[in-house]
């Protein structure tokens, strides 16, 4: 059995610790792909970040900070004092030491040359996440987000910063006019992603943010008509519950999409594959219960991921029942 998960950050890790403890409890040990978002990337002092690959794969691989949410268990910071110390801008990202390991051994294979597919499973060989991580592509995509200030000069102009500027820095706290993900025209799907979801047997969305993770991964030609044409069932978990994100800031993304930040405007969001969307199934949480998503199978479950045995348990076990698999 496969199975194919899209996923972002902190709610994809999550979710992914759920989808393996599931499927290690199964005689057939089903394989787990992660098709992860890389629109988060950014290059800051000469080296290459990918924040929502590296929290997958400290999540899974047993790295991570628990209580700070992201970043390295057991971390220091002292190149980041140091860089301050210098001037050295910019001095508003968390870059943590043990941290910097990773982002030194990812730049410097990808100045030799090697695809951000290849690097990532060499790091992994590390992390053994026990899951097949996958960029959802070895190209460069950046959010840049467009504020909604407008600056006077030669007619009215626009100014755009980096996502990491304007949800790190700016604590998402400017307004936004829109999210453009640089480069996405002209982005490949990474090798093997297509490929894991036209022969998946089940395909979920994680529970990740629906504008800046999942849509931009869906945004990457051919993966939306991958999923389109796919015979596995796609079953979406909403990251919001009772009208607010679980953890993080998604509803400062939703409304500038002109999404409710609600499980049901997500869910219409995604559409339903009976009219042209994309899910089969959506899992709300017991507190939404009632939602309604015309052509796809809703079912409300707790959504907390407190812990992955709660996770599989709940939200898994539901969206592989929706998908009438194989007990
Ligand atoms: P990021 O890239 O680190 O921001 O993480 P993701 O995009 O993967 O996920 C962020 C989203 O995860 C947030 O919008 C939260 O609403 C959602 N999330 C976090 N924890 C939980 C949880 O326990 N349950 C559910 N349903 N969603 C969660
Ligand atoms: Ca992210």
């Amino acid at each position: 059995m496969r199975i194919v998960v899209l996923a972002g950050g902190i709610g994809g890790a999550r979710f992914l610790q759920g989808v393996r403890e599931w499927a290690g409890r199964r005689p057939d040990h089903p394989e787990i792909t992660a098709i992860v978002n890389t629109s988060d990337d950014v290059t800051l002092h000469g080296l290459r970040i990918c924040t929502d690959l590296d929290s997958v794969m400290y999540t899974l691989g047993g790295g991570h900070d628990e209580e700070r949410g992201w970043g390295r268990v057991g971390e220091t910071w002292a190149v980041k004092d140091e860089l301050a110390e210098y001037g050295a801008e910019p001095t508003w990202f968390g870059l943590g030491d043990r941290d910097i390991a990773t982002h030194l051994v990812r730049t410097r294979m990808l100045d030799a040359g090697y695809p951000l597919s290849a690097v990532t499973e060499a790091l992994c060989a590390r992390w053994k996440p026990g899951v097949r991580l996958l960029p959802m592509t070895d190209d460069r995509v950046e959010t840049h987000v467009v504020l909604a200030e407008e600056l006077e000069g030669a007619g009215v102009q626009r100014r755009a910063v980096h996502f990491q500027e304007w949800w790190v820095r700016y604590r998402a706290g400017l307004s936004v006019d829109r999210f453009v993900q640089v480069g996405i025209e002209d982005a490949k799907p990474a090798p093997g992603v297509v490929e894991a979801i036209a022969a998946a047997d089940l395909i979920l969305f994680a529970p990740s943010n629906p504008v800046v993770s999942i849509d931009t991964i869906l945004a990457v030609p051919g993966i939306r008509a991958a999923l389109l044409a796919a015979p596995a069932k796609i079953v979406g978990v909403s990251p919001i519950i009772g009208g607010a994100p679980v953890r993080g800031m998604a509803e400062k993304c939703l409304p500038v999409v002109g999404v409710e930040i609600s499980a049901a405007g997500v869910g219409a969001h995604y559409g339903a594959r009976a009219y042209g969307g994309l899910l089969d199934g959506w899992l709300v949480d017991t507190t939404d219960a009632g939602t309604v998503l015309f052509g796809a199978d809703v079912r409300a479950v707790p959504l907390w991921m407190t812990d992955p045995e709660t996770t599989a348990t709940t939200m898994v076990t539901e969206a592989a029942a929706i998908a009438g698999l194989p007990r």
